[in-house]
Order: structure tokens, then C-alpha cells, then sequence
């Protein structure tokens, strides 16, 4: 009943995330400042920017690990503030910078110990994770322990177990913080055309360095120092000749 109380409204005419002068501090340090940014149902916008310019803390906020931040941040309408950290989660899938696998079995780093999903959920979104394959060859496949936080597997395939949660939770927004950055190449381009493909009524928030990864969304924001130094679609951005230009140089991409 409480959870009923607390959802979060979809309504078309309000922004599904507002930031409205949002600033925040570690300690003294001012990490964001005066951010300011709408997203709106089924968007998908790609944060770049700098080393420590501020963006894993930016989602760190959306997901409400930290509230003391000055300015506010709305999900339907409301005070994130408002929501509990259970409607929070389950409303929001986040895929961190680093991965957080446990020492158990894949199928339980996947489920996360969620009894609702089928082996065939299971399959399906390790294969648009890209990790299926890798799993079948273990000796106990999806029953294989992982070691202690993934020990047992490289970086790519670690980040492949903590894409196929994302891929098997069925949430209106999904934030990826370099979410494929330890891939491969063809890997990453694959695991996000599935990501595209299937979760195109998703609501997203993708932070990479890379421009090939961030070529499809309809908005991106440039961080730099806490502040959004450029914005706009990545023609627009291309057009500018600012930070996006001279990383899409750095990385040989012309629009
Ligand atoms: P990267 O591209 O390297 O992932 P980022 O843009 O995600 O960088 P953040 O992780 O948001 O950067 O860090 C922004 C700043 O906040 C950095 O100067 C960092 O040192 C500092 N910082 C990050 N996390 C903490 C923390 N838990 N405590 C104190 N300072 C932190
Ligand atoms: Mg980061």
C-alpha cells in the first residue's frame, strides 16, 4: 500500500528528471555546480567530460546515495527526497563505473538472488549482454562461482555479468556509468545495439568517454569541473567546435 503511495508519476507533460541548480560537495571540495537539466520520458542522453569532472556524482545523486546537496532533483514531478530508497531502486537501473559482483554463483550475480526470473530471462539477458557464450564455457555455467567480487573473471567479463542485470530489470531508467567501457570493441558496439534495440522505451543516462558510444543519443551534456560546459544533440555539438569537436578529432569520428 505504502509503495502505492509512493510511485512515480509518468505523466507526458512534466519531465521524468528535472536537476534545477543542483550543487554538491565531498567534504569542502565542491564537486557540482549550478547544474541545471530535463530529461524527458524515453530520452536518452550521454553525459561526457573530463576525469573527476563530476559525473559518476551526478548519478551517485540520482540514485540518492547522497542527499545534502544544495538546489533540487524531481523524478515525475517530485523531490527525490520524497520517494523511498525501494521505489528509487526499482524505478531506476544503475550500472556503476565499477562493478559490484558478489562470491556466489553468476546466476545469482544476475538475478541478484530475485527468484521472479526464469533461465529463460536469465539467457536472454546475458545474451544481449554479450555474456552468454563466455558463460556456457565455464564448468559450471550460470552455477559457476565467480570468486570474490569477480576475481575469477577479466574486467570486460565482469562488466558483462553487471550489464545483464540491467538488461533482465524491467525499470523506466537506466543510468550507465562507462557501463561498456572494459569491452572490445565489436563487444561494446554490440552490447549497445541491444541496448538501443531493447530498451528503446527507456528513459537513459549514459556516461562514457567514448564519441561512438554517444553518437545515437538525442542530448548530450559536457562536464567540465562541476559545470555543463556545452549541450546539445551531437550535430549541434559537432557544429560548435568545442570539447565534443576536439574529442570526436582525438577519436577520428567526423559527423
Ligand atoms: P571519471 O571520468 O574519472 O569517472 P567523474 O567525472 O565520474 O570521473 P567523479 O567520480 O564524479 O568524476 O568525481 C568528481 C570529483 O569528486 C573528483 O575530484 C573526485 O576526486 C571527487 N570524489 C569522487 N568520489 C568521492 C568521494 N566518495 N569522496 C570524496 N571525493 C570524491
Ligand atoms: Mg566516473
Amino acid at each position: 500500500l505504502n509503495e502505492k503511495k509512493d510511485s512515480i508519476s509518468e505523466s507526458k507533460e512534466i519531465p521524468i528528471i528535472a536537476i534545477k541548480d543542483l550543487s554538491f560537495k565531498y567534504d569542502n571540495e565542491s564537486v557540482l555546480e549550478n547544474i541545471s537539466l530535463q530529461i524527458n520520458k524515453g530520452q536518452k542522453v550521454a553525459i561526457l567530460g573530463a576525469t573527476g569532472s563530476g559525473k559518476s556524482t551526478l548519478l551517485s545523486l540520482l540514485i540518492r546515495l547522497y542527499d545534502d546537496y544544495e538546489g533540487t532533483i524531481q523524478i515525475g514531478g517530485k523531490d527525490i527526497r520524497s520517494y523511498s530508497y525501494n521505489t528509487i531502486r526499482n524505478y531506476i537501473t544503475y550500472v556503476p563505473q565499477n562493478p559490484l559482483l558478489l562470491n556466489d554463483s553468476i546466476k545469482n550475480n544476475i538475478t541478484l538472488c530475485n527468484d521472479k526470473f526464469s533461465e529463460e530471462d536469465i539467457i536472454r539477458a546475458a545474451k544481449q549482454a554479450e555474456i552468454h557464450d563466455f558463460i556456457t564455457l565455464l564448468p559450471d555455467d550460470y552455477n559457476t562461482i565467480i570468486g570474490d567480487r569477480g576475481c575469477n573473471l577479466s574486467g570486460g567479463q565482469q562488466q558483462g555479468i553487471s550489464l545483464t542485470r540491467a538488461f533482465i530489470k524491467d525499470s523506466p531508467i537506466l543510468l550507465i556509468d562507462e557501463g561498456t567501457a572494459a569491452l572490445d570493441p565489436e563487444l561494446e558496439s554490440n552490447v549497445m545495439s541491444n541496448i538501443i534495440n531493447n530498451m528503446n522505451d527507456k528513459t537513459m543516462i549514459i556516461v562514457s568517454h567514448k564519441i561512438s558510444t554517444v553518437l545515437n543519443a538525442d542530448y548530450i551534456y559536457v562536464f567540465n569541473d562541476g559545470k555543463i560546459i556545452e549541450s546539445g544533440n551531437p550535430k549541434e555539438l559537432w557544429q560548435r567546435n568545442g570539447y565534443f569537436r576536439s574529442m570526436a578529432n582525438l577519436q577520428n569520428i567526423k559527423l
